[in-house]
């Protein structure tokens, strides 16, 4: 592919205008079009904005399990057959003892996440006042996924100090049906409409590979930057056992059927040309669906989790920011310690020699 093709995929987002959806749609599929150039030239999106830093997230799954909805994906859903620890909404003290650690930790934003269709009145009260006491002690940015929320209950959260409302479409309008039965992408939409309402900002990304075709990738994307979404987490999807999606995902249109790193990388970048100005986070799936491609998906992305997912675990925080580290990024945070957390020599470890048996298994016989 000739090079114009990857300046102009950087000048057209760095310009705010929108690809075209065949464009899109060569970046994703065509085999011409190398990573490593498409990488680069995402990379100079994401420099203009973000420069090197890397913005790091704690999830704290605050409530899990208990879930009427019937979402294909997750574990926690009424028709899940998975295995999980559930448990009620956590205690406060257990809350902001995590919230605590979060900040410690040098997470810039810490993420309350409830499962469950939306909260109740009573409820909203209550994260109100938790949210009140977080952002009273600790400088960190507090992000809220409850679920479905009307425009009074984002005013409520909103007023508490709540900076952020997290609501994922997860797949395009079409698909949508594919993947859930008991609410709507619509309803989707318009608790994205109450937080913005609210004046809240909005948290809001995807889930790739559940079905989709890369049309309904595409689609989503451009929803998102209707939205003008501050935050973007791009998610892969997990195969859990005893998930409805994980025993058949519908039969898949133009997505490989199984995601490759290569691909993986080349959703991320399109989700960075569309949404130049967002935070993209690659989030649950980057370890188990880029592996040793993991750390390239910082040159389109600026944010991760660390710590694991809602119900999948990750990588060590330690581990993560040797990464970040190794690659020349460094970790933006809410922490006073900031030179510190980003100065932090990593801990050496030993070189093990190989042992004998290991050498020579017959002399040990
Ligand atoms: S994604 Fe949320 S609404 Fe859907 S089943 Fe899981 S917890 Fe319930």
């Amino acid at each position: 592919m000739e090079t114009t093709f990857y300046n102009e995929l950087t000048t057209t987002s760095l310009s705010g205008e929108l690809l075209s959806d065949a464009t899109c749609e060569k970046l994703l599929t065509a085999p011409e079009t190398e990573l490593l150039p498409l990488l680069d030239a995402a990379y100079r999106v994401r420099k203009t904005y973000f420069q090197n830093e890397v913005q790091l997230h704690i999830l704290n799954n605050a409530q899990n399990g208990y879930c009427p909805e019937d979402c294909g994906y997750c574990a926690q859903a009424n028709s899940a057959t998975t295995d999980i620890e559930t448990y009620p909404l956590k205690p406060d003290a257990e809350i902001l003892e995590e919230a605590k650690r979060a900040y410690e930790s040098g997470a810039y934003r810490y993420c309350i996440v409830m499962s469950g269709r939306g909260p109740s009145p009573k409820r909203v009260s209550h994260l109100a006042e938790l949210i009140h006491t977080v952002k009273t002690h600790y400088p960190i940015e507090v992000c809220l996924s409850a679920g479905l929320i009307d425009v009074e209950s984002a005013h409520i959260l909103k007023t508490a100090g709540l900076d952020r409302l997290n609501h994922n479409l997860n797949t395009s309008e079409t698909h949508y049906p594919n993947i859930c039965s008991t609410h709507t992408y619509q309803d989707r939409m318009e608790t994205l409409q109450a937080a913005q309402t609210a004046g809240l900002a909005c948290c809001s990304g995807v889930i790739v590979g559940m079905g989709e075709g890369t049309d309904d990738l595409i689609q989503v994307a451009k929803a998102l930057r209707q939205f003008e979404v501050a935050s973007l987490p791009v998610n892969f999807f997990l195969p859990i056992a005893g998930t409805q999606l994980s025993e058949s995902v519908p039969a898949q249109r133009s997505v490989p059927t199984t995601l490759t790193p290569d691909y993986c990388l080349r959703v991320l970048c399109l989700y960075r040309f569309l949404n130049p100005r967002a935070e993209i986070r690659v989030a649950a799936g980057r370890e188990h669906h880029l592996r040793s491609m993991e750390v390239m998906a910082l040159y389109p992305a600026n944010s991760m989790f660390i710590d694991g997912y809602l119900n999948a675990e990750g990588s060590t925080a330690s581990r993560t920011m040797e990464m970040i580290k190794d690659a020349g990024f460094t970790v933006k945070t809410n922490a006073e310690d900031v030179e510190q957390l980003n100065q932090d020599e990593i801990e050496k470890r030993d070189v093990l020699l190989k042992e004998l048996k290991v050498l020579r298994p017959r002399m040990e016989s």
